[in-house]
């Protein structure tokens, strides 16, 4: 038995159970960059003819059956509120915003809106003034969201299924996140959960940086798909990554990523450097609101 789930990230579908284990399948695309088929036919069969289009997935699913009961479809999952809190609540986890089904900071957005929350309901309890705070704490979250959202997952998918630009971002999305982020609780405790990614002086820098590389893997697979040559470098390559100390030495890890972009781009990145941008990716500004 399988059960399916589709959701968009645009888009995703799923499913789940094979043989005698339940097994949980998801498929998660751009709606801009894959067309769904619209076919007749059940939920569950398009999304397993549509797996079965690739070599690994077919293997994993075309054995097996699908719990009519258990198949789920979502549509632009991506949203965010505009107002993260106000007069008596706030608002944490995902219905404060959501990002991302499969490249997910969920557990990390729920560390940090959930601090956020409970630090303004301390404040309140003592009696302590809150338009002030309030106000900062939706300036902050909304950065936070911005920031993170255009940094890391703006386009992601154009590239995901390139191995060279892939492997490159997610070494320096993996490495600057553990040096940025992870290790921030591991050195001050809880008190790191009060300063939600990319709101302090100091990360903007490094925004910046995320963003750039980013964009640029993005168009360099924009022009690939122009060009017909996706997933040229992909057979036989696998991304083996080692593991991370939370020391700043990690930084070195970074070096040999950022040498394999400025390679890309002298060897073929330029092509792309006055590619106009994509279309505008759009967020659901509105929190709860099913699409
Ligand atoms: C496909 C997918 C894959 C993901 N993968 C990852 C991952 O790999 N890593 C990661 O960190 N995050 C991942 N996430 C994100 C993560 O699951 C969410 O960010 C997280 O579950 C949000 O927790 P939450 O408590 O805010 O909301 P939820 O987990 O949605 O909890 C809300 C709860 O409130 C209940 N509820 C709703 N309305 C009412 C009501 N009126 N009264 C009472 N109860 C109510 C709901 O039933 C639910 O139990 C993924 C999300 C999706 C959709």
């Amino acid at each position: 038995m399988i059960s399916l789930v589709a959701a968009r990230a645009g888009t995703a579908l799923w499913c789940t159970a094979i043989a005698f284990a339940p097994v949980s399948v998801g498929l998660v695309f751009d709606q801009r960059l894959v067309q769904w088929p619209q076919a007749e036919g059940k939920l569950g069969d398009r999304l397993k003819a549509f797996l079965m289009q690739h070599p690994v997935a077919r293997e994993m699913v075309a054995e097996a059956q699908y719990d009519q009961n258990d198949v789920h479809w979502r549509k632009n999952l991506a949203y965010y509120s505009t107002t993260f809190a106000g007069d008596g609540f706030v608002l944490a986890g995902d219905a404060a915003a959501f990002m991302d089904p499969f490249y997910n900071p969920g557990m990390d957005w729920i560390s940090f809106t959930t601090t956020g929350a409970a630090e303004l309901i301390a404040a309140q309890r003592r009696g302590e003034p809150m338009a002030e705070r309030i106000e900062r704490h939706n300036r902050d979250f909304s950065l936070c969201y911005h920031s993170w959202f255009e940094s890391v997952y703006k386009d992601k998918y154009e590239y995901m299924g390139e191995w060279d630009l892939m492997s490159i971002a997610v070494r320096l999305d993996l490495g600057l996140y553990y040096l940025g982020v992870v290790s921030q609780p591991f050195k001050f405790g809880a008190e790191a959960l009060k300063s939600p990614p990319f709101t302090s002086p100091r990360s903007r820098l490094v925004f910046s940086f995320i963003r750039a590389y980013n964009r640029r893997f993005a168009a360099i697979a924009r022009s690939r798909r122009n060009a017909r040559t996706l997933g040229r470098a992909n057979r036989g390559q696998r991304c083996l990554i080692p593991g991370f100390t939370l020391k700043w030495t990690d930084l070195r890890l970074l070096v040999r990523p950022v040498a394999q972009w400025a390679w890309i781009e002298m060897t073929e990145g330029w092509r792309s450097w006055r590619q106009p941008p994509r279309e505008k990716t759009s967020i659901n500004a509105a929190a709860n609101t099913p699409a």
